[in-house]
């Protein structure tokens, strides 16, 4: 395996790809598959931490696509068969089973440690041909008047170096790496929630189908537990909330967290037996998209271009496809010897229409007027559709689904923005 520690034997690359989660490694993967001379950055020692457990089943395809899918499948991780909703006082909501709708062996999925997960897939890439530099953190974008050419990096000693490349994916999640220095950032206003989380050993679990289950259980004011199976008896919980619903009582997160376990009857019966066995974290930063996905010889994929809320697990999902996407496009421009942002047009369309549905259905979920009941007892037709956007399955059109749940709720308007930057004039180096 090229697993290089931090010492690139090489100064130039055909593909520079920053951060090592699975948008970056999918599309090294693909790259490297096509003969591409690829560098993955990774500014920690793998395996690392990640939150993001709970898969969808559309994942399926990116990971076969890749070539990883039998070894995800090999890893022992919990098989999730679908997601069900429980109300404050316990009542649990018939689950989507994947199944019912999606007759092809993709309908399960997995509740994965992300650690492990994130491992398979850049052992993947590297078999492929990617070479790897761990502990290396993109410092510096190197730019050559307009156009983008290359990372400056900082190794584990301290050192720095300059490394080139006609085309750089940055994938370096919610770090964000060219959006915040090319203040690109634009928050989504309406989905500024918060983050709680921790992990407890011995959580109360469904039989069948349902063990692997994700359970999101409703808290006042439109907050939420997450309650996500995971292997050797773990669950991850987490409550998304306002901050000011959060907070009403004080900082004390230990506090907050016990608090609101007592205020949903399901999360406390559940996690009556448990242990708890992390800290917590604490994350905001909720919802944004960058102004622009390209600039000349920079494209940008998974979180590094936009992040939503985490409510139907969307994360990983649209990682993996925008890697897949991103890797096409730029063989393609291989292809062409062109690496200019014009020609991430049709990727910024197809990835930004995908996650406009998925978008619009958490508005959905975050507007009082909005019940998975109400939609299906007046559009029983729409079952389907809903189910489609929350397998994953985003790539395609929900006109009449968001005409039906506007009847009822809140369907934002889509955002004009997240294209390539084709009018950069000359760009400082920073
Ligand atoms: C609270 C919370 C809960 C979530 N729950 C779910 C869920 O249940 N299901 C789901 O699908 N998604 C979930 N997500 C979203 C999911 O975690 C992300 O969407 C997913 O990890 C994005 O993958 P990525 O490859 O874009 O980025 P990441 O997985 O974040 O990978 C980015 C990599 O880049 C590296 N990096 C960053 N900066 C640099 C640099 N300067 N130089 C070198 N390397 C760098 C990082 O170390 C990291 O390894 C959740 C997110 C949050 C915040």
């Amino acid at each position: 395996m090229k697993r290089n520690g931090n010492m690139a034997t090489s100064t130039h690359y055909d593909v520079i790809v920053i951060g090592a989660g699975p948008a970056g490694s999918t599309a090294a993967a693909i790259l490297a598959e096509c003969g591409r001379k690829v560098l993955i950055l990774e500014k920690q020692k793998f395996p690392r931490y990640s939150v993001g457990e709970s898969l969808l089943p559309y994942c399926y395809y990116p990971l076969q696509r890749i070539g990883a899918l039998e070894k995800v499948q090999q890893a022992s991780f919990i098989k999730k068969y679908s997601v069900q909703f429980a109300s404050i006082e316990g009542q649990v909501s018939q689950p989507f089973y994947f199944f019912e709708h999606l007759k092809q062996e993709a309908a399960q999925t997995w509740q994965v440690w992300r650690s492990d997960f994130d491992q398979i897939l850049l052992d993947n890439a590297v078999e492929k041909g990617a070479v790897v530099m761990e502990e290396t953190m993109a410092k510096r974008l190197l730019r050559r008047g307009k156009c983008n050419v290359g990372v400056e990096v900082k190794v584990s000693d301290g050192s720095t170096r300059s490394l080139y490349a006609p085309i750089t994916i940055d994938c370096s999640g919610r770090d964000a790496f060219s959006v915040k220095r090319n203040g690109w950032l634009i928050r989504d206003p309406k989905l500024n929630k918060i983050s709680i989380w921790t992990y407890y050993r011995g959580g109360l679990r469904d039989e069948g189908y349902d063990e692997g289950a994700t359970t999101v259980a409703y808290l006042p004011e439109k907050g939420w537990f997450w309650y996500i199976p995971l292997r050797n008896d773990v669950v991850s919980v987490g409550i998304t909330a306002e901050a000011d619903y959060l907070y009403r009582e004080g900082k004390d997160i230990q506090k907050i967290f016990n608090r609101e376990i007592g205020v949903n009857r399901w999360i406390s019966k559940h996690l009556e037996p448990a242990e708890r066995i992390r800290d917590f974290r604490v994350t905001g930063e909720y919802s944004y998209r960058s102004r622009y996905c390209a600039s000349d010889g920079l494209v940008l994929a998974g979180d590094a271009f936009a992040f939503l809320d985490p409510v139907f697990s969307s994360g990983v999902l649209l990682a993996l496809s925008s890697g897949e996407a991103v890797g096409a496009a730029v063989e393609a421009a291989f292809d062409a010897g062109d690496f200019s942002a014009s020609r991430f047009k049709k990727y910024s369309t197809t990835l930004c229409d995908g996650i406009e549905s998925m978008r619009k259905l958490v508005y959905a979920f975050y507007d009082d007027a909005f019940s998975f009941g109400r939609i299906f007892r007046k559009h029983p037709d729409l079952r389907s559709d809903m189910t489609d956007c929350l397998i994953g399955n985003l790539f395609r059109n929900f006109e009449r689904l968001f005409k039906a749940i506007g009847e009822f709720a809140e369907v934002p308007e889509e955002l004009n923005y997240g294209g390539p930057d084709t009018h950069v004039t000359e760009l400082k180096d920073f």
